[in-house]
């Protein structure tokens, strides 16, 4: 198995290269040669780890050992609550409920970093090389990507938060991960500021040489290829090949759906992707206009899916583009140049007879919470509620099963829960004690030589431990 770029220009590449590269060379995204296919029958009645493995290994074209991969599936998934990994709850008659956040931190990007943490590590030991992963959080991310590194024996992570503005949770979440590979950050500044420092930091080649610096962001094709897996194991619990599923996401940078769209493309039944957004709905627009336009990020409920740019959409646009990655490289260009890119019919016709858009404000996605909390008396976070009120939105056959996407526990926006049906919700067990646990960062001014000597005697000093 070979991985393209979607602009065409970088060279093909093997799974571990695509896994520790990221970003092509060319700007574009990679993507495997060819969909393997799904053998439905033969994947029935899996436990999770085993679907995981299965689906996942043709992915690996022999680069890692299928009990390799069968090991790393298993200690990633021992790192959830829920034996199930992502279990199916239904809501009513038609809709179910695919709870996503079972993970260490909550939310469901813990499904794929995981496994990414282990991947890289197993990677680099083969390889006799350390990696140096350096990010920017406005909250939630970075908790996953801490959790997802933390005690990984080749990778030490530094994870810059703006000082005093993320939430406490969400601090503690990162903060109390005592391991001597993490490295928190507060920068005395804004978000912006600390992802300004990163971007410096990646543009500096000789201190990204010297430090080997990597990123895990929500391009790397392994995170897609991890998602997958929760989207052939909700459509065969729920009967499929027999069975046809649609798929309601709450969306932001289009790398969860476009997992789905992937899974159908490997021949899973999936009828419909409904794709929820909030007021910032750069993809809804796309899904219904045909054209797409960048304009301002608005602050939501739903802080998750406050973007403009959605990277992954790239992915979908090369399929659109007949997978001419000069056509693709083209269009991406004028995007950037123009803030616009326009289909043309016939590939507009092609997104709309697989893909919906639902759009929800803040006050009704604060509806559609109290809604379901009136109706069954369960909590669900802002992100879940657009998920599932994009489920109820559009039409379809009766017979198709709609399954929405859960991507955050309640606990983790507690205030917007509270805000919505008078009940604040409790964290987990084994977060209960968070606020209890002793936290270790390091207050720097927003200047990068600075944190880049800090980055530096930390490793220094790893190194001599
Ligand atoms: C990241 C995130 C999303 C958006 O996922 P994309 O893959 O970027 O579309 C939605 N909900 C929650 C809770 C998230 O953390």
């Amino acid at each position: 198995m070979r991985y393209l770029s979607t602009r065409g220009v970088a060279p093909t590449l093997g799974f571990e290269d695509v896994l520790l590269t990221g970003l092509a060379r060319d700007g574009g995204l990679y993507l495997p040669e060819s969909w393997p296919r799904l053998d439905l029958n033969a994947l029935t009645g899996l436990d999770y780890p085993e679907l995981a493995t299965q689906v996942m290994l043709p992915f690996l074209g022999g680069r890692i050992a299928e009990r390799d991969l069968r090991r790393l599936v298993g200690e990633a998934c021992g790192t959830f609550s829920h034996r199930a990994i992502a279990p199916l709850r239904q809501i009513d008659g038609r809709t179910w409920v695919l709870e996503l956040f079972h993970g260490p931190t909550l939310a469901f990007k813990d499904v794929a970093l995981q496994l990414l943490g282990r991947l890289y590590d197993h990677v680099l030991a083969e390889r006799a090389q350390r990696v140096t992963i350096v990010g920017a959080t406005s909250g939630d991310t970075g908790s996953a990507a801490i959790e997802a590194c933390r005690d990984r024996s080749r990778i030490d992570i530094f994870i810059l938060h703006p000082e005093g503005r993320v939430s406490e949770v969400q601090r503690r979440q990162m903060t109390t991960v005592l391991s001597p590979n993490v490295h928190n950050i507060a920068i005395r500044g804004s978000f912006d500021d600390c992802q300004e420092l990163v971007k410096a930091m990646f543009a500096d080649s000789r201190f990204r040489d010297e430090m080997r610096l990597a990123a895990v962001n929500s391009i790397n094709w392994a995170r897609i290829m991890a998602q997958i897996v929760y989207y052939v194991a909700a459509a065969l619990a729920l009967g499929a090949p027999r069975r046809r599923v649609a798929f309601a996401v709450p969306t932001g940078n289009f790398g969860n759906v476009y997992a789905g769209y992937a899974a159908r493309a490997m021949g899973l039944p999936v009828e419909r992707l409904i794709v929820g957004s909030n007021r910032n709905d750069i993809l809804t627009r796309f899904i219904e206009s045909g054209t797409m336009e960048i304009g301002e990020v608005h602050p939501t409920l739903s802080p998750s899916m406050d973007i403009q740019v959605s990277s992954n959409a790239e992915r979908l646009l090369f399929d659109l583009c007949g997978r001419e990655g000069r056509r693709l490289a083209a269009a991406m260009e004028a995007l950037q140049r123009t803030g616009r890119l326009a289909l043309d019919a016939e590939q507009h016709g092609r997104l709309r007879s697989l893909f919906s858009g639902h759009r929800l404000s803040d006050s009704e996605t604060l509806a559609a919470m109290a809604s379901l909390h009136g109706e069954t008396g369960e909590l669900i976070d802002p992100h879940s509620a657009i998920g599932l009120a994009a489920a109820r939105a559009v039409a379809l056959d009766r017979d198709i099963a709609v399954v929405a996407l859960a991507t955050a526990h309640p606990a983790k926006f507690p205030e917007a829960v509270e805000r919505a049906t008078g009940r604040r919700p409790a964290l987990p067990p084994a977060l209960a004690d968070l606020h209890a646990r002793p936290e270790r960062f390091t207050i720097l001014p927003k200047d990068l030589a600075t944190v880049q000597a800090h980055i530096r005697t930390e490793l220094a000093r790893g190194e001599a431990a």
